[in-house]
């Protein structure tokens, strides 16, 4: 079994490989590590091993982590469904949010950011393979969500996210993040200056970076299989 050091090292170099296969020569692609269901000695393990970006699900399991290693400088992503009870202690204690939804969670964000704090990044999640259970705003509903998120003083609305339907071919899962791309560049051609594209994660960062993700979100291939 390898080690997350050296699991890392390998998730570096395909995130490298791919943006070369992409022709991208500038801009960064920001990895998050997402440590899910992980202990906190293994985010220990990644953040020696140089991520310093971490992403998490469900907000008890991350305050619970966040409180262990207060000691480490690290960005906190929250990427999980949100609830509307959960808003303020997530407003509290991350420093990014890439799944907003709706309006309400948008909302209640930007009442709970405390005012010590930096402005909460945003990106809100797109339900681009529209499936009809799945979290994330439909595309029709996006610029209006965005419009608003936009004015709220209390938030820094970064981008988008998505996360495409598993069950899709290679050629449907590319098309899913070419609209993406499309999206954000349409949305910046109406005047919103978006630099995030939160897409990829272990199976699929080479096919989301040949389509321009600017963040990928991967778990397994630095913990291992979640259980
Ligand atoms: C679990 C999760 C990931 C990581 O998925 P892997 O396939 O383990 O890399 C990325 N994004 C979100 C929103 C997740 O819930």
């Amino acid at each position: 079994m390898s080690t997350i050091a050296e699991n890392i090292a390998q998730i570096n170099t395909r995130i490298e490989d791919a943006k070369k296969n992409a022709g991208r020569t500038s801009g960064i692609v920001q990895l998050v590590a997402v440590s899910k269901t992980r202990k906190a000695n293994e985010v220990r393990k990644a953040y020696q091993a140089g991520i310093h970006h971490f992403g998490e699900n469900y907000l008890q399991e991350a305050l619970e982590k966040q409180g262990q290693l207060g000691d480490l400088a690290i960005t906190w992503h929250f990427i999980g469904p949100i609830q509307s009870n959960k808003t303020a202690a997530i407003a509290n204690n991350f420093d990014w949010v890439h799944s907003v939804d709706r309006l309400k969670v948008a909302q209640r964000l930007n009442d709970q950011r405390p005012d010590h704090l930096p402005p909460l990044n945003i990106c809100l999640q797109v339900n681009v393979s529209q499936e009809e259970t799945k979290s994330g705003v439909d595309l029709t509903d996006l610029e209006a969500l965005a419009a608003a998120t936009a004015t709220m003083s209390r938030l820094k609305l970064r981008g988008l996210m998505a996360i495409p339907s598993p069950r899709q071919n290679k050629a449907q899962l590319r098309n899913d993040f070419k609209t993406m791309r499309n999206t954000l560049a349409s949305l910046n051609t109406q005047g919103f200056t978006l630099d995030t594209l939160s897409m990829g994660m272990s199976n699929d960062l080479e096919c989301a970076i040949m389509e321009g993700a600017t963040m990928v979100r991967i778990g397994t291939a630095i913990f291992g299989e979640r259980h």
